[in-house]
C-alpha cells in the first residue's frame, strides 16, 4: 500500500516524538511491504517563525492533499515565547483551531487504556485498576454548545447570558455511524451518553443513535445518561468499549478518562473527517519545559501513528503490531521519565523509538 502522510512536526518536544514514531511506520512499512512518503508541514510556532502566521493556506491544502496528517504538538511557553506576544488569532493555537476547522474534522476519539505494567499511576482502587480498561471516547468535535449562537444582554437590568445547543439529525447520523464503525473493529458495544431525560438535543441524538445501530446488528448499544457515566469512568471503567458523545459532554467525559490513566506521554488521538482521512496526534501538548533533552516519551504519538494504520488506511494488523510492541516494551521494564518507577530501566525518547522498532515483527 502506498500512502501519503502530511507531517507536522510542530513546537517543543513535537519534532522529537513525531521523528519516533516515523521511525516506527518505516519499520511497518518495511516489514509489511508497504510504502510510506511524508510531506514536512510547517503549523504553529514553527510556522509563525517562518511565514508570520501560523497556518497558510499552502499549508492547509498540503494537509488535504495527504491520506491523513501525523502530528506532534504545537505551542510555546505563554509567558516567555514571543509567540504569544501576538494578537490572539496568529497565536500557534489558533493554526490548529484552523486546520481542525478547514480539514472538516468532526469526530474526536480518544483511547483511554491503562497498561497492567502502568497501573501503578491509575488514581483509582486497586480493585479497580486491577481489572485494567481499554475504551474508546468518541466525541463530536463540530456542533452542539461550542458552536451555537452565543449572547449577553440586559433583561429588565440584570445581565443574562445565552448558549445554544443545536444538532441536527445529519450531524448525529454521521458521528453516530463513525461510532459504530469503529466498534465493528473492536469489542463491538457502544455507550451513547447523553441527557435525554432533560434535553431535547440529547432525545433526538437517542433517536438517531438507535436509528444507525439498526445497520450494525452486531454491535451492542446501551444508552446512559452523561451524569451516571461521569460516575461509571471511576467506578467500573472496564465496562466501557466505545463511549458515542456530543461535544461538551465528550469534552469532560474524555478528559476525566484520560486522567484515570496516570500518564501523559501514553495519551493518543484523532480527529476524523467523513472520508477516511484524519488528524492523529498526541493529546499533551508541546512540554516546552522538557524539549530538546530526548527524554519526552513518543508512545502517545506511536500510538496516535497505530491509530493512523487502523483507521484512516485499514492496516488493523500492523496497527495491532505496533500496539503489541508498545505493551512488551513496558513488560521488559522500559520506561520514559515520565512513566517511571522503582526498579524499571530509564530510557529516552530515541531509544524508545528503536525498542519499540525492535519489537514489531
Ligand atoms: P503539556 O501537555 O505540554 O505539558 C504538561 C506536563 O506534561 C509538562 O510537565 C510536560 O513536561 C509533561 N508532558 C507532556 N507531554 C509529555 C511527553 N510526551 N513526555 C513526557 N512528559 C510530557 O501542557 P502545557 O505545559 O500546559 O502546554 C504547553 C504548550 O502546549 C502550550 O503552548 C499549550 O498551548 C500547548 N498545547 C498544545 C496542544 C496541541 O498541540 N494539541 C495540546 C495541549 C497544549
Amino acid at each position: 500500500m502506498n500512502k501519503k502522510i502530511g507531517v507536522i512536526k510542530g513546537d517543543g518536544i513535537g519534532p522529537e516524538i513525531v521523528d519516533e514514531a516515523m521511525k516506527v511506520l518505516d519499520r511497518i512499512a518495511e516489514i509489511y511491504g508497504h510504502s510510506f512518503s511524508y510531506t514536512q508541514l510547517l503549523m504553529g510556532g514553527a510556522s509563525i517563525d517562518v511565514n508570520g502566521i501560523p497556518l497558510t493556506d499552502e499549508t492547509l491544502e498540503a494537509a488535504k492533499e495527504s491520506d491523513a496528517v501525523l502530528m506532534g504538538s504545537i505551542g510555546g511557553d505563554a509567558k516567555t515565547s514571543p509567540w504569544y506576544q501576538l494578537e490572539p488569532s496568529k497565536r500557534p493555537e489558533a493554526g490548529l483551531l484552523a486546520l481542525r476547522k478547514g480539514l472538516n474534522l468532526f469526530a474526536n476519539l480518544r483511547p483511554a487504556v491503562l497498561y497492567p505494567e502502568l497501573k501503578g499511576a491509575c488514581p483509582l482502587k486497586e480493585e479497580i485498576a486491577d481489572r485494567g480498561f481499554d475504551m474508546m471516547i468518541m466525541r463530536e468535535l463540530t456542533g452542539g454548545l461550542y458552536f451555537g449562537k452565543r449572547s449577553t444582554e440586559k433583561v429588565d437590568g440584570v445581565l443574562v447570558a445565552k448558549d445554544e445547543l443545536t444538532y441536527s439529525e445529519t450531524e448525529i447520523r454521521r458521528i453516530a455511524k463513525r461510532g459504530f464503525d469503529i466498534a465493528m473493529k473492536r469489542r463491538k458495544k457502544v455507550t451513547s451518553v447523553d441527557k435525554a431525560n432533560v434535553l431535547d438535543s440529547s432525545r433526538l441524538w437517542r433517536k438517531v443513535v438507535e436509528d444507525v445501530a439498526k445497520e450494525y446488528p452486531e454491535v451492542t448499544l446501551e444508552h446512559m445518561l452523561v451524569d451516571n457515566c461521569a460516575m461509571q469512568l471511576v467506578k467500573d471503567p472496564a465496562q466501557f468499549d466505545v463511549i458515542l458523545t456530543e461535544n461538551m459532554f465528550g469534552d469532560i467525559l474524555s478528559d476525566e478518562a484520560s486522567m484515570v490513566t496516570g500518564s501523559i506521554g501514553m495519551l493518543a488521538s484523532a480527529s476524523l473527517n467523513e472520508t477516511k482521512f484524519g488528524l492523529y496526534e498526541p493529546s499533551g501538548g508541546s512540554a516546552p519545559d522538557i524539549a530538546g533533552q530526548g527524554i519526552a516519551n513518543p508512545i502517545a504519538t506511536i500510538l496516535s501513528a497505530a491509530m493512523m494504520l487502523r483507521y484512516s488506511f485499514d492496516l488493523d494488523r500492523e496497527a495491532a503490531a505496533v500496539e503489541k510492541a508498545v505493551s512488551e516494551v513496558l513488560k521488559d521494564g522500559y520506561r520514559t521519565i515520565d512513566i517511571m518507577s522503582e526498579g524499571m530501566e530509564q530510557i529516552g525518547t530515541k531509544e524508545m523509538g528503536d525498542r519499540i522498532c525492535a519489537y514489531i515483527k
